[in-house]
């Protein structure tokens, strides 16, 4: 459409005539004037049918909510009794000339001109394409936006390699039997639940790599912070000196984006009245048995021995933490080496407890990573103990075969991260189109969340 403006630019066309184009958000019957807000991708106008022309008053009283229209109209200064500071475009408004309905709407199922309306979240699901023109939840989706974008900007500045990650594998890199079974011709494959092994396997050819890309896991609960498609933000680096190497980098790409979100997503923040997590200048870090310790103290429940985090440990240490130190984030390290995959890697001195760690912020976890196995050797020993079958991780045991340097990773949840940054009750928010048990866009049980 090239004689449009955006409704944005508005303001520089005062006593201008131009044209508009997009939906009409909110409708206003006042006596003997007609008044309409006008939507478009970059921000809102009121439009007003004026007494003098007779003509338009009589086409606006058909026109209802989420028609679509082109307008050519007149853009005029409010009077001051009637300016809103509050709002971009609350001192000017659109004066109606003429107008072209580009297309009709059904009547709404439910009131979208409130913004921000919030339905439960099962029937904004059920309706989802309405919803989506919504401002907050478009808010949630920029911000989501920027987090992905941000990622990858860091990753490049910092010398890491993009490479698409396959979906389709023959074997599952995580083990455990969260994994979706696809026939394959006649054969059997899996989707995805982490690029963890392409990866490592880039890595040693690359020396540091990063993929955003769709996991799978077939999340057998309905959890409040899982999905079962998901976009994980993964990064891998070689030539690491220790596992801290692999937590400082986590801690600034995080750190990175906050920065970014807050910069680019002021308006979004506030129209979800969120705040962006406090990061310290160095984030705590704890071992999983200085956690249990601080848990038994502080709550005198006693996790001591748990061979992991369970979501209230996750957010008691949160909560310690905040009252002790102020950061909202801390690293977890040094869990029990065989309650985690094959690939993770012992500590030298006390080869039970590995060198994985966890990113915990707002009582949950965000990231996962720590240093990986970099000898043959080692790995195959543990490929043995894991009972693993090397032939299904071949071309990744191979690499390993030919010189790897000391290397480590992380992942972390795009939509884990938005729920939790925006302070979002349910993760199926975070996520536009969001995969569960219950729910493939149709719902498939009748579940409520
Ligand atoms: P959790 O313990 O929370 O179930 P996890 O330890 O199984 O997560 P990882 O394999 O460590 O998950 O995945 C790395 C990151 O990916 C997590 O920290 C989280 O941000 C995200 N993530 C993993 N699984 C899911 C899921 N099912 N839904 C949403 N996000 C997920
Ligand atoms: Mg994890």
């Amino acid at each position: 459409m090239k004689d449009r403006i955006y409704i944005k630019d508005l303001k520089e066309h005062v006593g201008k005539e131009v044209t508009i184009a997009g939906w009409v958000n909110v409708r206003r019957n006042q006596g003997k004037m007609v008044f309409f807000d006008m939507r478009d991708m970059t921000g809102r106008v009121q439009c007003v049918a004026l007494p003098s022309h007779a003509d338009m008053i009589e086409q606006t009283k058909e026109i209802r909510l989420e028609w679509v229209l082109k307008i050519r109209g007149l853009v005029n200064k409010r009077p001051d009794k009637n300016i809103n500071a509050e709002m971009v475009n609350g001192d000017i408004e659109l004066e109606i000339l003429k107008i072209e309905i580009l297309s009709e709407a059904a009547p709404l199922p439910f009131d979208m001109s409130l913004d921000g309306y919030n339905l439960e979240l099962t029937a904004e699901l059920d309706n989802r394409s309405l919803i989506l023109r919504q401002q907050k939840v478009q808010a949630i989706f920029k911000v989501q936006e920027t987090i992905i974008d941000s990622f990858r900007e860091f990753m490049k500045k910092n010398m890491f390699f993009e490479f698409q990650a396959p979906v389709i594998t023959p074997a599952t890199a995580e083990g455990g039997a969260e994994v979706f079974q696809v026939n394959y011709f006649d054969k059997k494959a899996y989707l995805t639940q982490s690029p963890q092994l392409y990866k490592q396997i880039v890595v040693s050819a690359f020396e540091r790599c990063f993929s955003v890309n769709k996991i799978f896991r077939a999340e057998p609960s309905s959890t409040t912070r899982h999905l079962t498609e998901i976009v994980s933000l993964d990064a891998e680096m070689s030539f690491i000196d220790s596992w801290t190497d692999v937590r400082d980098m986590a801690e600034e790409t995080v750190r990175f984006i906050l920065k970014q979100v807050e910069k680019k997503n002021g308006e979004h923040l506030k129209l979800l009245n969120a705040t962006v997590p406090v990061m310290l200048s160095k984030t705590p870090t704890l071992t999983l048995r200085e956690v249990q310790q601080k848990i038994f103290e502080r709550f005198d429940r006693d996790v001591r021995g748990d061979k992991d985090t369970n979501p209230q440990d996750e957010r008691e240490i949160c909560e310690i933490i905040k009252e002790e130190t102020g950061s909202d984030f801390v690293f977890v390290y040094g869990y029990p080496t065989r309650k985690k995959p094959f690939y993770v890697y012992p500590n030298a001195e006390e080869p039970e407890y590995n060198e994985g760690m966890d990113l915990l912020c707002r009582g949950i976890e965000w990231l996962s990573g720590g240093r990986r196995i970099n000898d043959y050797n080692q790995l195959m020993k543990h490929v043995e103990i894991w009972k693993m079958d090397p032939e299904k991780i071949k071309m990744f045991m191979e690499a390993f075969k030919y010189g790897v340097p000391p290397e480590g990773g992380f992942a972390l949840g795009a939509e884990r991260m938005t729920m939790q940054l925006l302070g979002l009750k349910n993760i199926r928010e975070a996520a536009m189109f969001p995969r569960d048990m219950n729910r493939i866009d149709e719902r498939l049980g009748n579940e409520g969340y």
